[in-house]
C-alpha cells in the first residue's frame, strides 16, 4: 500500500538524517530564524514566576506592564477557590468535546451569567478566544457572504477571514465612511466585525457608527470585547456602556476575568447554529473546569463591584497624561492599553530592554503583530499597579528616552 513513509523523498530525509547529516528542512528553517533576528523580529520565551503586578525575574523583583489580568482577577483568593471547588466537583478536564461528553453543568450557568452580564439571550464558552474567533468568523460565513473586517482586527479574526469562503473586505483602521463605501459596492449577505478596544492601540472603534451602517445596510455585526469586558459599562463592555447589542460579542475569560477560554454571546438561535458549525466548539475539548468555575467566581465580583473598571480607567487618564508630559504621543482615551509608538523594531526592542534593566517589563511589540513602522512598547495597566509603580514607570521611560534607548 502506497505511503508517505515509503516515498523516496522520505527515505531520503530519513536515511540523512539517521547519519547525522545536516537536512535541508532543519536548514530552511535555520535561515527563518536567522532571517527574523537580522530583521530585529526575533521573538523569545522569557519564564517569570509570580502573579499580579510583580514578578520575579532572574533573582529580582521586576514591575510588570505587560499582563491583561487587568482587574488584577488571576491572583484573586476568591477565582482561586472557585477552580479548586470546580476541580473537585468535575475533575481537572473536560473529557471530551461538549458534543460528546464534555459539556457540564458548569459551562452551562457560566454561560447564563456571561449572557447577562454582556446584555445578550444566551452564551456559548469555547476553550480560549481566539479559537473561538477563528472558528466563528470561519464557521458562519462562507462565499454567499462578504465579510468586513477592521484594519487592525486581531489574528484570530483574521485567520477566521482566512478559513472562511466568504469574500473579505478589510477596512481602514475605524473609518466609518470607507466601511459604508465598501458596503454599498457589497452584495449578498454581509458581516461587519470589529474589536471594541483595539488590542495593540487601545483605542475605541467608532460603534455608534458601525452598528447605524449594520442596520442601514442589514449586515450582521460582530463585536469582540475581548479588552472592554470588565472595564466599560457595569462590566458588559463598549457597546454595554453605550446601549448597543451587537448580533454577536466577543469576549475572552483570559484577560479582566483572570482565567482562561473564550464566550460568544448572542442570540439562542445564532447559539444554537455555533453549536452546529463552529469547529472547535465541535472538535475540541470543552473548557476545563477550573477555568469555568473561576471565570465564574470573576463575573460574580465584577457585577458586585463596578467601581472596578472606572479606577482601572482613571489611573489609565493618569498615565496616559503623565506620558504626554514627556512629549509622547499618547492619545487621551481611557482604555487600560496604552502604547508608545517608537516605529523601527531594533528600537523598540531596545526601549523595552532598557526599561527591563530598570526593573519594567513593557515588551516591544513588532510586525506582524502592528503594522509596519509602528513597533512600540504596549504598556498594560492592571489594578495591582499602586501609583508609585505608575511613577516609577514613568521616571524609567524618561531615562530610557534621555539616554537614546
Ligand atoms: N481577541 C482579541 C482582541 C485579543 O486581544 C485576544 C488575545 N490577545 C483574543 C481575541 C484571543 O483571546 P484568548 O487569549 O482567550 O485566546
Amino acid at each position: 500500500m502506497w505511503s508517505i513513509l515509503s516515498t523516496p523523498l522520505f527515505l531520503k530525509l530519513r536515511f540523512e538524517s539517521n547519519l547525522g547529516f545536516s537536512m535541508n528542512f532543519l536548514e530552511h528553517f535555520e535561515e527563518v530564524l536567522a532571517g527574523l533576528s537580522e530583521a530585529g523580529r526575533y521573538r523569545s520565551l522569557t519564564p517569570f514566576e509570580g502573579v499580579g503586578g510583580r514578578f520575579n525575574c532572574g533573582g529580582r523583583t521586576v514591575l510588570n506592564f505587560s499582563s491583561n489580568d487587568y482587574l488584577n482577577l488571576a491572583n484573586d483568593e476568591r477565582l482561586k477557590k472557585a477552580g479548586t471547588d470546580a476541580i473537585e466537583r468535575f475533575g481537572t478536564g473536560a473529557t471530551a468535546s461538549r458534543l460528546m461528553s464534555g459539556d457540564l453543568a458548569l459551562h452551562e450557568e457560566l454561560e447564563s451569567a456571561l449572557a447577562k452580564l454582556v446584555r445578550q439571550d444566551s452564551a456559548l464558552v469555547f476553550a480560549s478566544g481566539y479559537q473561538m474567533n477563528a472558528g466563528i468568523v470561519s464557521g458562519l460565513f462562507d462565499e454567499t457572504w462578504t465579510i468586513f473586517s477592521d484594519a487592525l482586527n486581531h489574528a484570530s479574526i483574521v485567520d477566521g477571514c482566512r478559513l472562511s469562503r466568504a469574500k473579505v473586505v478589510v477596512y481602514p483602521h475605524n473609518d466609518v465612511a470607507a466601511l459604508e463605501e465598501a458596503l454599498l459596492r457589497a452584495e449578498g449577505y454581509k458581516a461587519i466585525v470589529t474589536e471594541s478596544v483595539f488590542s495593540m492601540d487601545g483605542d475605541i472603534a467608532p460603534l455608534d457608527g458601525i452598528a447605524a451602517l449594520a442596520r442601514a445596510h442589514g449586515a450582521m455585526l460582530l463585536v469582540d470585547e475581548a479588552h472592554a469586558i470588565g472595564i466599560y459599562g457595569t462590566g458588559g463592555g463598549v457597546c454595554e456602556a453605550i446601549g448597543i447589542r451587537p448580533d454577536i460579542t466577543l469576549g475572552t475569560l483570559g484577560k479582566s476575568l483572570g482565567s482562561a477560554g473564550g464566550f460568544a454571546a448572542c442570540a439562542a438561535m445564532l447559539r444554537d447554529v455555533m453549536i452546529n458549525r463552529v469547529r472547535p466548539m465541535i472538535f475540541s475539548t470543552g473548557l476545563a473546569p477550573a477555568c469555568a468555575g473561576a471565570a465564574l467566581a470573576a463575573v460574580r465580583i465584577v457585577e458586585e463591584t463596578p467601581e472596578l473598571g472606572p479606577a482601572l480607567r482613571e489611573r489609565s487618564r493618569a498615565l496616559r497624561s503623565a506620558l504626554r508630559g514627556l512629549a509622547l504621543e499618547v492619545d487621551a482615551g481611557d482604555s487600560p492599553i496604552v502604547p508608545v509608538i517608537v516605529g523601527e523594531d531594533r528600537a523598540a526592542v531596545a526601549l523595552s530592554q532598557a526599561l527591563l534593566e530598570q526593573g519594567i517589563v513593557a515588551k516591544a511589540v513588532r510586525p506582524p503583530t502592528v503594522p509596519e513602522g509602528t513597533s512600540r512598547l504596549r504598556i498594560s495597566l492592571t489594578l495591582a499597579h499602586r501609583e508609585e509603580d505608575l511613577r516609577r514607570l514613568v521616571k524609567s521611560l524618561e531615562a530610557a528616552l534621555v539616554a537614546g534607548a
